[in-house]
């Protein structure tokens, strides 16, 4: 279901391409403690876990921001048709066009497609195909890549290492070649309206991207967090994470910030409504669920 917020004069939407009951906690997080757990699940929300079967819920998805003139997509998922190891991933035909052009825009009114970082889940509708080859999907836009991350992951395509399950030649050399590719290094304010934070840690050149209008906060957050469940354990560590210790310090330090500014937080992979609010809570944190919004008037 299509979700969209405002914050301040700006209109964020949630374009889901899929989401469901897919991780196992003690795979997700290497220093898991079922008794920590149990604890923090007993204060999720409805819909994050499911206990008989031990899942947390993990969403896909891609973030649009409408900001004045610009029409911004924040992340693009896995894609469709794309090879990809994980059987959920292998060739998809989602409904994920469908729920796009149902904000309103088509593949040629996007001005920028922004990168958190180069995760195959995050890059995925950066290409289509065009008879057998990868073609950039957005042909009128920018695509700003960390370069941190590009130049870790090119150095190891490079080396002749298999990077991301393929992602990086079919979803980032094409848009490289085509020209539309904008590297983002120590600027600290990309299309006009997103404030660039370094949020090294689960990959090396990892960002977020703080928007503010009308004195309302929000944040692009990446995958500082994959479930609300690091928000209550906020030590934990994926199983993807490349930098451990920067991971946790990064986390760390967002979710303070995040609670001090009551930002709106907008990671990757939340399950509905997606989005929320990080609250102090004791010594450490809670999560308060945005109002599940399927209007376009919130
Ligand atoms: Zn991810």
């Amino acid at each position: 279901m299509l979700q969209s917020w405002k914050i301040g004069d700006f209109r964020v939407w949630s374009i889901v391409e899929y989401f469901g009951p897919t991780h196992d906690p003690e795979f997700l997080y290497p220093e898991f403690d079922r008794a920590k757990f149990q604890a923090a699940a007993a204060q999720f929300p409805p819909g994050h876990y499911y206990p008989p079967i031990d899942r947390l819920v993990v969403t896909i998805q891609t973030w649009l921001l409408e900001a004045g003139d610009r029409r911004i997509l924040i992340d693009t998922g896995v894609g469709n048709m794309k090879a990809r190891p994980a059987a959920r991933m292998l060739r998809l035909n989602t409904l994920w066009p469908a729920w796009f052009t149902a904000t309103g825009q088509d593949f040629g009114t996007i001005t920028d497609v922004v990168m958190t970082h180069m995760h195959s889940d995050h890059v995925g509708w950066n290409t289509v195909l065009n008879g057998e080859r990868w073609v950039p999907t957005f042909p009128n836009a920018r695509y700003h890549f960390p370069q941190a991350d590009y130049d870790y992951f090119k150095g190891k395509r490079d080396a002749g290492e298999p990077v991301d399950a393929g992602s990086f030649a079919d979803s980032v050399e094409p848009v490289v070649e085509a020209g539309l590719a904008n590297f983002i290094t120590d600027q600290s304010e990309i299309c006009d309206c997103l404030r660039v934070e370094a949020a090294t840690g689960h990959t090396p050149g990892q960002l977020n991207y703080w928007i503010e209008s009308g004195g309302e906060t929000g944040v692009f957050s990446a995958d500082i967090m994959h479930h609300i469940a690091q928000i209550y354990c906020p030590e934990w560590n994926t199983a993807f994470c490349i930098l451990p210790d920067e991971a946790k310090k990064t986390r760390a330090a967002f979710l303070a910030e995040a609670a001090r500014t009551g930002a709106m937080v907008m990671p990757c992979h939340f399950a509905p409504p997606h989005t929320g609010f990080v609250r102090r809570q004791d010594d450490g944190f809670a999560f308060e669920p945005a109002p599940s919004h399927y209007g376009v008037t919130a």
